[in-house]
């Protein structure tokens, strides 16, 4: 599990929809959000851009299978002859009114993720069992949470008891024209070369047969864009950027580098 705090300069963020207005409604009226939506689409940058929009430390933590409710709420720790309490990143959100990301809540075990359940309704409490202490959640204090409900299909599913605490907002791989906007605001690249790169992934994120698990998503694109900018070959920085990214089978390589050399 990873944690950590941060309060940085508020980071670039192209607003798709209304997402900009729910998430203050939200963070306003004391309501949990669930970002559901394909990897690499923006979840997180959005979280980020909002923390620092509306001046709060984000906490952020990476779900996987093996996170405990321990390391979510705090632990007992010995230091020389002393046994200290150390908070959690869960209960440090809710002490500093954080906003708390807790990013692909659905790879945790559904009996870990219940402990976070009292801070996401009328309560807002969190019940620190171990330290026999209840901490109560103030005016500042958010929980995001965020979902792939693409990845893995009926293996890590949401428990419904979960998924109905938050409000839910879709995310989709941005249009055609964002896109474009993203990648040159993200990476500086011309608006020729930004073109191209939508157009080779609107071709990859339909070519069906091709049988990747995962169409290529914003992220690769901008790490392409980057790539492209420092003055690597157009197909090589194509081919590492995404193509090598999505896939390791050969023939699948060799039919995207064929739509890569149809764009650059
Ligand atoms: P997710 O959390 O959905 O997996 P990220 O938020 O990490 O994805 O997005 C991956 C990258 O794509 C970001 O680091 C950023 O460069 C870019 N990106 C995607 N959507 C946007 C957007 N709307 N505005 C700015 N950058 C974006």
């Amino acid at each position: 599990m990873t944690a950590m705090a941060t309060l940085p300069e508020t980071p670039y963020y192209r607003a798709t929809g209304g997402e900009v207005a729910l998430f203050e409604t939200c963070f306003e009226r004391r309501l949990p959000l669930l970002l559901k939506g394909p990897t690499g689409c923006g979840k997180s940058r959005f979280v980020e851009h909002m923390a620092a929009a509306l001046n709060r430390p984000l906490i952020t933590v990476a779900c996987h299978d093996d996170t405990t409710a321990t390391d979510l709420l705090g632990r007992y720790l010995i230091r020389g002859d002393e046994t200290v309490w150390c908070d959690g990143p869960v209960a440090r959100a809710v002490r500093e009114g954080a906003i708390l990301y807790l990013d692909e809540i659905a790879e945790a075990r559904p009996d870990v993720v219940v402990v976070v359940h009292p801070l996401t309704d009328h309560r807002r409490e969190l019940f620190l069992e171990r330290h026999d202490e209840v901490l109560r959640a103030g005016p500042e204090f958010m929980v995001v949470a965020s979902y792939n409900p693409f990845y893995q299909r009926g293996l890590k599913e949401l428990k419904p008891s979960t998924r109905q605490r938050f409000v839910c907002l879709s995310f989709q791989y941005p249009a055609p024209a964002v896109e474009r906007e993203i990648l040159m605001g993200e990476t500086g690249i011309d608006a020729a070369t930004a073109k191209k790169l939508v157009a080779l992934a609107g071709k990859l994120r339909q070519a069906e047969m091709l049988g990747i698990a995962e169409v290529p998503s914003t992220r690769l694109l901008v790490d392409a864009a980057y790539l492209l900018s420092a003055g690597l070959p157009p197909r090589l920085a194509c081919r590492t950027a995404i193509v090598e990214a999505l896939t390791d089978d050969h023939e699948t390589i060799k039919a995207m580098c064929d739509i890569v050399a149809l764009c650059f």
